[in-house]
């Protein structure tokens, strides 16, 4: 059977969750026994997400082939639970650099190039080379962005143009506001969304609506009655206390069992293991029976999408460990200037995440030391491990001022560098090391190997600065431990406190965790901050 498509939109404004919605699609068409995977479309001009700003952007997800992709890419990962690639992450950057490259080339020799039909033409094809390369049942195409931007109206045309040729269902996900003086859920915004989408050729399938409160059936009938559908297919999305229960809402509202009769799919077998495990892990995120708090310090802290995948993760490995897990948000830059015993007070666990850049280091440092001291189960992510090196030379090993270059290109004791080949790169764009990495653990008593159970490792990353193996020996000597090193080419992955539960990683290992497989550090760590609390 030839592959079908579900394109989501979203009318009215960005922000309403439909990277969320698009997942959870994605997870009630897999959970039914159907092949099926995401394509993600973006209207901005980069190539990629690698060069722009978490403040601005959010955190930049990395897949295991080393692509720099939006962050909705972590959040299909993570409900799909299966690792993705980077041909299915489709910028405005990477489709007028194909047909400017394909017009030098003479590809189109005599015509002149425009948006119809040679842009939109070149959409069709990817899209359409996704769903044949991978023997697709179902092709979920998220157009990022809202209705009406010029940004990607070139492709909502080309959806409109591949639904003239396949099987093509159309959501529009659209929010219902509550105005509080009346009381009552306003449809309006709602419509005018609707005939936007209609403006431009489309009649979407279903009508999805977000708002605070669950869809009312009076709103739903008038929702209905100006959109030509029945009034099943007016879905409710209303908030919900973990994002991971909005597959189970859809289902309960038999959104998959429309969907499948929608697209003409064959019916099949749903896996009742795997929905059953689902249920059980959301019920254990939303109904702790206990909670543990943890603190993160790090420098983008005003913006938690700038730390998404760390967030999930340790809600995943909350949900392993059966326990809550509350985060405390710590600006870095704060602890430079007040006591971290006051500000660290009553956590049972420090977390230190990537990052880039000089504001805020020292605090971080100085929070490393305090937990160290202390005992308090220390998780470093990237440039948490950097800096865990570093406290630990400057405070355990008297190494003064031991930095990384990155911070101080002159310092005398240069604990973390730039290895040869980083050296003399002058391009920004894809070329930090990246993607999945191997790590072999060469030391079995230890977190790492206690951790994972095994001795070779893969793991996400995303950095240019390594632990400089000039400092092994020295640095090794004391209560620190090398555990996890990459042998083919030198580059030191895994350091431990040995007398108490400290590790840093040169990794990214919450990119790869997901709810139905939390990342291993992620749940040692939890565990040990719940020790730490019985203590
Ligand atoms: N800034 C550091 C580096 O480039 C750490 C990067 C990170 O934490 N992802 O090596």
């Amino acid at each position: 059977m030839p592959t079908k498509y579900i394109v989501t939109l979203g009318s009215l404004m960005s922000g309403l969750g439909k990277g969320v919605l698009t997942s959870s699609i994605l997870k009630i068409l897999d959970f039914n026994g159907y092949k099926v995977l995401p394509v993600k479309f973006d209207g901005y001009l980069n190539y990629d997400c690698g060069t722009m700003n978490p403040y601005r952007h959010g955190e930049v997800f990395v897949l295991d082939d080393k692509s720099e992709v939006d962050m909705d890419f972590g959040i299909y990962e993570r409900f799909l639970n299966k690792s993705l690639s980077g041909d299915l992450s489709i910028t405005g950057g990477k489709l007028f650099g194909k047909v400017t490259s394909k017009e030098r080339n003479g590809d189109y020799l005599g015509e002149d190039i425009q948006i119809i039909p040679h842009l939109t033409n070149e959409i069709i094809k990817q899209v359409e080379g996704i769903a044949e390369k991978n023997k697709l049942d179902v092709l979920i195409i998220e157009v990022g962005g809202t209705v009406g931007d010029i940004e990607n109206s070139y492709f909502i045309e080309a959806m409109r143009q591949l639904a003239l040729r396949n099987e093509v269902v159309f959501i529009n996900l659209t929010y219902i506001p509550k105005i509080d003086v009346v009381g009552e859920q306003k449809t309006k915004l709602a419509q005018l969304g609707f005939r936007a989408l209609l403006q431009l050729g489309i009649r979407p399938n279903f009508i999805i609506c977000r708002g605070t409160e669950p869809l009312l059936e009076k709103t739903k009938e008038k929702l209905a009655l100006f959109s030509n559908l029945s009034k099943e297919k007016i879905i409710d999305d209303s908030d919900q206390k973990t994002m991971y229960n909005l597959p189970l809402h859809l289902m309960h509202q038999r959104f998959d069992k429309m969907l499948v009769k929608e697209l003409g799919l064959k019916r099949k077998e749903i896996d009742k293991k795997r929905l059953e495990f689902w249920k059980k892990s959301v019920y254990r995120v939303v109904e702790p029976s206990h909670y543990i708090n943890v603190a993160i310090v790090g420098k983008y802290t005003e913006l938690k999408d700038s730390y998404a995948s760390v967030k999930e993760a340790l809600i995943h490995a909350g949900s392993a460990n059966e326990t809550g897990v509350n985060i405390s948000w710590i600006d870095a830059e704060r602890l430079e200037k007040e006591d971290p015993e006051s500000l660290l007070s009553g956590i049972d666990g420090l977390l230190v995440p990537g990052a880039f850049g000089k504001r805020g280091i020292e605090g971080m440092i100085k929070a490393i030391k305090h937990a160290r001291e202390k005992k308090i189960p220390y998780l470093g992510l990237c440039l948490g491990m950097q800096l865990m090196a570093v406290e630990y030379a400057r405070n355990v090993c008297s190494m003064d001022g031991a930095n990384s270059t990155e911070f101080n290109p002159s310092t005398k004791y240069k604990i973390i560098d730039l290895i040869k080949s980083q050296k003399y790169i002058k391009q920004k764009g894809g070329t930090m090391r990246l993607g999945s990495w191997k790590c072999n653990v060469i030391e079995k008593n230890s977190i790492v190997y206690g951790s994972y159970g095994e001795s070779v490792i893969y793991e996400r990353h995303r950095h240019r600065y390594e632990f400089n193996n000039k400092y092994r020996a020295a640095l090794s000597r004391k209560e620190l431990k090398i555990t996890g090193v990459n042998l083919d080419s030198n580059l030191v992955e895994f350091i431990e406190w040995s007398d108490a539960f400290g590790i840093g990683t040169q990794a990214h290992p919450e990119l790869k965790s997901r709810i139905e497989s939390p990342a291993p550090l992620f749940v040692s760590f939890v565990k040990a901050g719940l020790d730490n609390k019985i203590r």
